[in-house]
């Protein structure tokens, strides 16, 4: 089976979401930790987190990927707003130990000006300012598409800063199919290679997860624009050779496609059916 699910919604608590998951036939979930926009969170209720971790239990779900706000910005010119990420992925480090054992997935950011150098400084600093030795969470770096002064636009952005975070066992990568083919990485033409590349560069032993994304745009438009599993310029035969290679097949998949939950729920059927192994 693979291991496979999509990004849902928990505002209306964490049961709500795992009944979700099942219902559209996903045995994995991403959610955002707050709302997308960095508002405040809200209060975790113990009893639907312990009912939510029953529940899952019972119906093979596992490896949640806890999603940080997008709008937070680690790099930004701006000491406030840098000092804003640092306090909520903190905190959401924090809450995210009622869960146990996840995942928390961020982006990079955008050096705004400041230069790539300065900008890989300053995520790494956040880093080594929250991580702990204690922490059950493994911490994602995602690789990202390039628009504009985004970090993370190639394999050697994102080893400059696992290189220098302290704790390696809390940190990785999660591997967007929609952002590296917007960097340029041929994933269509040429997988073998990239995975390739991303082992010489990063280590492949980083690598945690997978955002499973067709793309609107051609390869290295650096536009991350999401498109539909085999509807973009990805394209279904490269999503055959992606769940299926040796290297990615047993790592966890997560949708974000632009879909309501049937269409979820589509896409999971069919990337289950051309699953192998
Ligand atoms: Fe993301
Ligand atoms: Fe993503
Ligand atoms: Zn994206």
């Amino acid at each position: 089976m693979l291991k496979i699910g999509c990004h849902l919604s928990v505002s209306k608590g964490f049961l709500p979401m795992g009944k979700d998951a099942v219902k559209i036939g996903a045995n994995t979930m991403q959610f955002f930790t707050r709302n997308p926009r960095g508002s405040k969170a809200k209060d975790i209720d113990p009893e639907d987190i312990s009912a939510f971790l029953e529940f899952c239990k019972e119906n093979g779900i596992s490896h949640f990927l806890a999603h940080a706000p997008y709008t937070l910005n680690p790099c930004s010119a701006n000491p406030e707003t840098r000092v804003f990420a640092k306090e909520t992925m903190g905190d959401d480090l924090k809450r995210l130990e009622l869960l146990g054992g996840c995942m928390y997935n961020f982006h990079p950011g955008s050096h705004t000006g400041q230069g790539a150098k300065t900008g890989i400084e300053q995520i790494v600093d956040m880093l080594n300012s929250i991580l702990t030795k204690e922490q059950s969470t493994v911490v994602l770096l995602e690789t990202m598409a390039g628009k504009g002064s985004e970090i993370g636009r190639s394999f050697e952005e994102l080893k400059a800063i696992i290189d220098k975070v302290e704790l390696k066992d809390k940190i990785g990568v999660c591997l967007d199919t929609c952002h590296i083919h917007d960097g340029g990485y041929d994933i269509v033409n040429d997988l073998d290679g990239v995975i390739q590349e991303f082992d010489k560069v990063i280590g492949l032993s980083y690598l945690k997860a997978i955002h499973l994304n067709d793309s609107m745009n051609p390869l290295g438009a650096h536009k991350d624009r999401h498109e539909k599993i085999g509807k973009g310029y990805i394209g279904l035969d490269a999503f055959e050779q992606i769940i299926n290679h040796p290297a990615l097949c047993n790592l966890p998949f997560y949708l974000e496609t632009p879909n309501e939950l049937p269409g979820y729920a589509e896409e999971i059927e069919k990337l289950q059916k051309l699953f192998t192994f």
